[in-house]
């Protein structure tokens, strides 16, 4: 990958790299055509990174399909897939971490045990290996991006962050590769999260601003659709995710939430227009995979 970057880089070409492990959707697609407008080559990171899963049932049984991955990749005009093994990620006796120790203490950092400390790990390995112009996340994750923006300047890292909106299906889900997980009932159950954000839009936009008042009627929401376990439900400053017990137009509703077996997470900002769910036109191109194998093995389309 080192040396594919090395060479793409004598020809004066601007990379982006758009980060993912797997299980692509619309979301992902959203990533990658943002990269696609804005860089020569686009760069696909496929790993499902263990360092960040706190339960070890969950990161068993994350969707995965590469094949899949490999068609929507190609037709989205990825140039290069970076699907390395975990043991190329970690060898034997790694040792070296990467944390932010600010914004990881609130909200899925008080829940998920080192999570957010395998995410900037994983990623600082992706920026170093890659070295990209841009990378792309999504508002989705919204913690997650704030994270990382915060190590890239913390750390005077020369990527810029490209943070997308979340995309949602038809009734307002946002979409997850562990949606795949919910059954059709838990799926309907899940719908109330889209509709307790709207609820809490409604509410602010009738000049509601007593965030304790929104989110009473939020956890009612969810209650009532049988969402009984809610690790967090906030109303929170967007940059520095410290809670707010007045509501602002730039503020955002943030939560996290199982619907069965399945942690879900959601956010919305209190004032701003929901974001896109046009489908994907068919875009044809081959596309060069990296997947564990010598630098040989792997095929540059463009
Ligand atoms: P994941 O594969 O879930 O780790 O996500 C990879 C990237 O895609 C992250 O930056 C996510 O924030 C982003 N992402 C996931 N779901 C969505 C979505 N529904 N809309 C936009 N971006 C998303």
């Amino acid at each position: 990958m080192k040396e594919w970057v090395a060479f793409l880089r004598t020809k004066g070409l601007t990379l982006g790299l758009v980060p993912t492990m797997g299980a692509l959707h619309q979301g992902h697609v959203s990533l990658i055509r943002r990269a696609r407008e804005e860089n020569d080559k686009v760069i696909l990171g496929i790993f499902v990174n263990p360092t960040q899963f706190d339960k070890k049932e969950d990161l068993l049984s994350y969707p995965r399909d590469i094949e899949k991955d490999r068609e929507i990749a190609s037709r989205e005009g990825v140039d290069i897939i970076f699907a390395p093994s975990v043991e190329e990620i970690y060898p034997k006796g790694f040792s070296t971490f990467v944390e932010e120790e600010d914004l990881t203490e609130r909200l899925c950092g008080e829940h998920r045990s080192g999570h957010f400390r395998g995410v900037t790990t994983v990623v600082m390995k992706l920026l170093n290996i890659i070295s990209p112009d841009r990378a792309y996340f999504g508002q989705k994750d919204l913690q997650q991006s704030q994270v990382i923006k915060k190590m890239v300047m913390d750390l005077n890292m020369n990527v810029e962050v490209v943070v997308l909106p979340t995309v949602r299906d038809k009734d307002g889900l946002a979409l997850s590769s562990r949606n795949q997980h919910l059954s059709m009932a838990e799926r309907q159950t899940a719908l109330s999260i889209y509709k307790a954000l709207i609820r809490a839009r409604e509410l602010f936009a009738s000049r509601e601003t007593d965030s304790r008042k929104i989110l009473e009627e939020m956890h009612d929401i969810l209650l009532g659709a049988g969402i009984l376990q809610i690790d967090y439900i906030s109303i929170v400053d967007p940059e520095t995710l410290e809670e707010l017990e007045e509501a602002r137009p730039d503020a955002v509703v943030v939560l996290a939430c199982w619907v069965g077996n399945t942690r879900l997470i959601d956010n919305m900002s209190l004032s701003e227009a929901t974001s896109s769910k046009e489908p994907a036109p068919a875009l044809s191109s081959n596309v060069g995979v990296y997947c564990d194998t010598p630098l040989q093995g792997a095929k540059l389309s463009k």
